[in-house]
């Protein structure tokens, strides 16, 4: 957009340059998503007062001080929701930072590019690290593993560049609540411990190790199906890898060896229950992902990989429309458009994979191999969940009155969430008395992390049914599950 070079003689009145920079000037300002849109007058003051202060160098205020400003400007003063109403409008036409979630609604970046160079502390090239040094090894070790302690991020961040910024400890837990917020951080994943917050984060941006051959050769053919993603974009920002991985390891805990986390240079590994890990990689334009088995694939059962399976598809479409939304601004409605998924497993040390469109219509596939491969095992990404699988005669909870008083567990919500899928939340959410308020904010919040926002969807539901002195119990379990037709989902392999 700013392509063109001005030569102006600043001694000559009649320069004609003068006047074709003035025209290109004004073409920008046409460009501008806000020109032309009308803003209410009642904000003038509120907007010029920020832009004060933005030219004075300050670059983050509290929200108080913002209503007390507001409230400065007496017959002028906006009422408390139309200062909210501005300040969301400021933030999506990036004039501000401002996000209305519990954790950040305290403070508002005035400048946004401030945030750019908080990112610099860590995210940063080799080149403009310091020589030597404690920070030099903070730095290094971030690099090599992907994982930042907190402590040693508030220590980048206590530099002379930054410190101005981030006065005080209250700033700082803003700023890495609005990373955890935008993705750049992650929290390792721990069901049993909800609410403790992180001592360490997760970097998947950052982290410049390969994945080792060590790990990558416990995929074996006897234990491992695959699933694949292929990208139809021929340009995949390196981004999206990053966001995928970050999705990824909010969903899954990371898998650890010899106290190291598994997280590589556009991959992870995860586990996905006792017996079973996933990886993820992403290579050029496709995306893999293996379950792999602790003894064999046949023990992989078809609702863990189901769920596996939905759980990355739906993670990688709405990183998808994210990208679409923030590029092209067309919203696609056929995700089938923007992939293909195929499905397969390990032959002679490499994923061999067909797509699953053929798989679902055939019994075997002959490979370049020359190996003969059954769909059966890779077809269990794709399980039919609905299928009935309990016993014709199985009668589920419904007579064990004493379990049906009993109340889940942290572990039962788990599973059953993991069970459930994202397909059937919405419905037996609704059943379960919450409202669609409720699932459109957990919807929001969550937007990119399914599993989560599915379990701390049940986890509300316990709060709100307690709060109201009445027990969250089996049997309201069971009978929002009756409702949708899923009564066996408590019976199984529960
Ligand atoms: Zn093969
Ligand atoms: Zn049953």
């Amino acid at each position: 957009m700013y392509d063109k070079v001005f030569f102006i003689n600043a001694t000559n009145a009649s320069d004609l340059v003068i006047g074709r920079l003035t025209d290109t000037l004004v073409d920008i300002a046409y460009q501008q998503s806000t020109w032309g849109q009308q803003m209410p007058i009642v904000w003038v003051p509120l907007d010029l007062q920020i832009s004060d202060m933005r030219a004075d160098g300050v670059k983050l205020i509290t929200k108080e001080k913002v209503l007390d400003i507001n409230r400065s400007n007496k017959e002028f003063s906006l009422s408390e929701k139309r200062v909210e109403d501005f300040l969301l409008v400021q933030n999506s036409i990036g004039k501000i930072l401002y996000f209305d979630e519990p954790a950040l609604r305290d403070f508002i970046v005035i400048q946004p590019s401030a945030m750019v160079n908080i990112l610099r502390a860590f995210i940063t090239d080799r080149m403009f690290w310091p020589k030597k040094g404690l920070l030099r090894d903070i730095l290094e070790k971030l690099s090599a593993t992907g994982v930042l302690q907190k402590t040693d991020l508030f220590t980048l961040w206590s530099q002379r560049a930054f410190k101005e910024l981030l006065g005080n400890d209250r700033i700082k837990d803003y700023v890495v609540q609005v990373l955890l917020h935008l993705d750049i951080l992650v929290e390792p994943k721990r069901y049993n411990e909800m609410d403790t917050a992180a001592d360490l984060f997760l970097v998947p941006c950052i982290v410049t190790s390969n994945i080792p051959r060590k790990i990558q050769i416990a995929a074996t053919d006897d234990k491992t199906i695959c699933i694949a993603y292929h990208l139809k974009e021929t340009v995949v920002p390196s981004a999206l890898s990053f966001k995928l991985i970050g999705a990824a390891i909010c969903i899954w805990p990371l898998k650890k060896v010899d106290s190291r986390f598994c997280l590589y240079f556009q991959a992870a590994v995860m586990d996905a229950d006792s017996e079973n890990i996933i990886h993820i990689h992403v290579e050029g334009q496709r995306i893999y992902a293996y379950l792999i088995n602790d003894k064999s694939k046949e023990l992989i059962s078809p609702d863990l990989a189901t769920t596996t399976q939905e759980c990355l598809t739906l993670a990688l479409e709405r990183i998808l429309q994210f990208y679409h939304r923030a590029i092209c601004k067309q919203n696609f409605q056929i995700m089938s458009d923007l992939f293909e998924i195929e499905v397969g497993e390990i032959c002679n040390g490499e994923t061999c994979l067909i797509p699953l469109l053929d798989a679902q219509k055939r019994k075997h596939w002959s490979c370049k191999n020359g190996k003969k491969h059954e769909t059966k095992y890779p077809l269990n990404w794709v399980f039919d969940k609905n299928k009935e699988h309990c016993d014709p005669n199985c009668e589920g909870l419904e007579k064990e009155t004493k379990t049906l008083l009993l109340k889940p567990t942290d572990q039962h919500f788990v599973h059953l969430t993991k069970y459930l899928g994202i397909g059937d939340f919405y419905n037996f959410f609704i059943h379960l008395g919450m409202t669609k308020t409720d699932y459109d904010n957990l919807n929001f919040r969550y937007f990119s992390n399914p599993m989560d926002m599915m379990l701390m969807g049940m986890f509300q539901w316990r709060d709100k049914t307690e709060s109201d002195q009445s027990p969250a119990t089996f049997g309201k379990l069971l009978e929002a599950l009756k409702a949708i037709g899923r009564q066996h989902y408590l019976c199984q392999g529960g």
